[in-house]
């Protein structure tokens, strides 16, 4: 029986063979048509499994040429030069004065990057289907934060993905453990780039400290922070939820 493979962003049926990250970047890590090391992580964020998985298989069949062609490759197009400044750390000062101003833009290329790494991957779908409709619509949904730091470490890349993270909340909310939420990191060289999603109908903000926060306000929160590695980048925030 053949299962209905159609666009996770329009539905459309014409995908498109592409990777999940973009040629530019591909190329820039040196790594195309190379294996890529895929990790899954536990709750505390330690890798529980570590295997050899050839990167080819990361052509996501997901996508549509329309998709890929139309609104992502606009959105690749904005943020390729940036992001390779920041990911060799060459001239940040520069590109945080083009963060504040084109947060939004960047913030939609890190979604883009981290949803199709969930939807691509071997790991459960953390990520809810109304995400990609959202994002295909222009917006970023409600609950997700997203954040920019950098690593003391320099891989090709590296990414993390977890239903969850620490949540303090006020003693009067009641505990849910069925609450949506994911946390998706992932490293290209010295960027780390963290995605983190916590449905709630009350209050939430996610305290990052150290990180350069690019949605939904860019902010950056107390001095930046060189991190050690992903791992210590990825269990770094802390949620709060709040009346
Ligand atoms: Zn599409």
């Amino acid at each position: 029986m053949e299962t209905k493979r159609v666009c996770v962003f329009c539905g459309n049926k014409n995908l498109s063979k592409e990777h999940i990250f973009a040629q530019w970047l591909l190329k820039e890590l040196g790594i195309l048509g190379n294996d890529v090391i895929m990790t899954h992580a536990n709750f505390a964020g330690m890798p529980i499994s570590n295997r050899k998985h050839p990167f080819s298989k990361l052509v996501n069949g997901l996508v549509c040429e329309k998709c890929n062609n139309g609104w992502m490759s606009q959105l690749e197009g904005d943020c390729q030069q940036h992001i390779i400044n920041l990911m060799n750390l060459n001239g940040i000062k520069t590109e945080l004065i083009f963060l504040e101003e084109h947060y939004e833009t960047v913030a939609k290329w890190a979604f883009k990057n981290v949803i199709l790494l969930n939807s691509a991957t071997n790991y459960r779908q953390l990520v809810p289907t109304k995400h990609y409709i959202s994002l295909y619509e222009g917006n970023i949904p409600n609950g997700v934060f997203i954040d920019l730091a950098f690593s003391k470490n320099n891989p090709t890349i590296e990414w993390r993905q977890t239903p969850g993270g620490l949540v303090i909340k006020d003693k009067s909310l009641p505990f849910r453990t069925d609450a949506s939420r994911y946390t998706i990191t992932f490293q290209i060289k010295n960027l780390l780039i963290k995605v983190v999603f916590y449905d709630s109908e009350e209050n939430t903000f996610y305290e990052d400290e150290g990180a350069i926060r690019l949605y939904p306000q860019f902010g950056v929160y107390g001095e930046p922070k060189m991190f050690n590695d992903i791992d210590n980048f990825d269990v770094h925030g802390v949620m709060h939820e709040y009346l």
